[in-house]
């Protein structure tokens, strides 16, 4: 059922960190293609960012091709899909178009690719509606109430200063218009596709409604950010919604995920395919526990969220990390909070943290 031009990508398993590899560290060129299973594609998109690539999944439909993600709203990530389509994927169109989640690396061209191959963009109503909504925020400077945000939560006066220099609305140049409408994806929901049976399955605290497909005949496992082999995703508190508490979310869907088969063949984001889904979900639970452990014996007087940036992360934070390094230890904050771990008060109009002993 695949395309005879597409390789399959030679296995060379490879154990790290308790994780197994099945390709070893092998991965498709930018704007190229390579099977990881019969009829299922791995794409990589190039990422101008420390992270510099971002995996998308095709998978074959018989007469079309049903795509998961599609990369950052840039015109070189688009010159990629054009070669593509032109070349190692001619045979066929795209005839769905599966998005797991708002971040502009994974719906960036989303709306593009709707309008190019003439379908409708299949997520979770709270990822489009997100996406929706910070695509319309165009304002050149940081409303006041996200400097209100970083300021509460103790930045100086030279970091807001700074976040006001960088300009606002980088969202919106980072994804091509969307489309007006989509259909929604909802959890136990079966998508199928070629031979193969899809189902649905939703995580949160990464983002609002993060979609993950899971082809429980074959133990594939399509996971977007939801868990990847070798970073953490971030898990962020954000001006939108100051009191959020993503981190029990995110801790809620990492033991949910252990109810899929251990045996599962993980396709992340980020990094390369893996075996060892518990494995991974438990490093993870474990890596946030530590955190939280370290950031509740820090918080011995009342301290804000920038001062416990060097406790949270054992390291300087550079000032480009600053606004997602606050988000994160908001996120924890927040999460001993709701746990009773945990006190906020406000202190000469800041937000202060001591732990409950
Ligand atoms: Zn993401």
């Amino acid at each position: 059922m695949n395309a005879p031009a597409i390789p399959a990508l030679a296995r060379a398993p490879a154990e790290r960190r308790g994780l197994v590899y099945p390709f070893g560290t092998a991965a498709p060129d930018a704007g190229t293609v390579a099977e990881v299973a019969p009829g299922v594609l791995w794409l990589r998109m190039p990422l101008p960012f420390a992270l510099d690539h971002i995996n998308l999944w095709l998978l074959d439909g018989g007469d079309h091709w049903a795509l998961v993600d599609t990369g950052l709203g840039l015109p070189d990530v688009a010159r990629h899909w054009r070669r593509l389509l032109a070349g190692p994927l001619a045979g066929k169109p795209i005839g769905r178009l599966v998005v797991t989640h708002y971040h502009p690396d994974h719906i960036g061209l989303a709306g593009w690719l709707a309008r190019e191959a003439g379908v409708c963009l299949e997520t979770s109503r709270g990822e489009y509606f997100l996406a929706r909504a910070l695509a319309l925020d165009a304002s050149p400077t940081p409303p006041p109430e996200v400097v209100a945000f970083y300021r509460a939560h103790g930045w100086r006066e030279a970091e807001l200063t700074g976040l006001t220099a960088a300009g606002w609305g980088g969202y919106a140049r980072g994804v091509s218009p969307l489309p007006a409408g989509f259909r929604r994806l909802q959890p136990g929901d079966q998508l199928r596709i070629g031979g193969r049976v899809w189902q649905v399955w939703i995580g949160a605290g990464h983002s609002p409604e993060h979609v993950c497909l899971f082809c429980p005949a074959e133990r594939i496992l399509i996971a977007g950010d939801q868990l990847l082999p070798r970073i953490t995703s971030n898990v962020s508190v954000y001006p939108t919604e100051p009191e959020a508490n993503p981190l029990a979310d995110w801790l809620e869907s990492l033991a949910r995920l252990q109810d899929l088969p251990e045996e599962t063949l993980v396709l992340p984001a980020h990094n390369e395919p893996f075996l060892g889904l518990h494995a991974r979900a438990r490093q993870i639970e474990a890596d946030h526990r530590r955190r939280l452990e370290r950031l509740a014996d820090a918080l011995r007087g009342p301290t804000s969220a920038r001062e416990t940036l060097p406790t949270l992360f054992g390291r300087p934070i550079a000032a480009t990390e600053l606004m997602m390094a606050t988000g994160e230890a908001v996120a924890h904050l927040n999460w001993l909070v709701a746990q009773g771990l945990a006190r906020r008060a406000r202190q000469e109009g800041r937000f202060v943290f001591q732990a409950v002993s």
